[in-house]
């Protein structure tokens, strides 16, 4: 799990990369829950995937 972290702040800044996927200083998370609709702080958004098994549903998304 040494890489978890890393992982998701690469994935932050990823989505901060794409114009679309912020507003304001917010992004859309990822986290099922939130359906990649809702724009939140990008703190958030990164407890959001640390507390919630990012690593399932990241590769859930990605294979969509
Ligand atoms: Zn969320």
């Amino acid at each position: 799990m040494m890489d978890y972290c890393n992982v998701i702040q690469s994935f932050i800044n990823y989505k901060t990369s794409i114009p679309r996927n912020i507003s304001g200083c917010s992004i859309k998370c990822p986290y099922r829950r939130c359906h990649d609709k809702k724009f939140l702080n990008p703190d958030v958004v990164t407890m959001h995937l640390l507390h919630k098994g990012f690593m399932v549903e990241y590769l859930c998304w990605y294979a969509h």
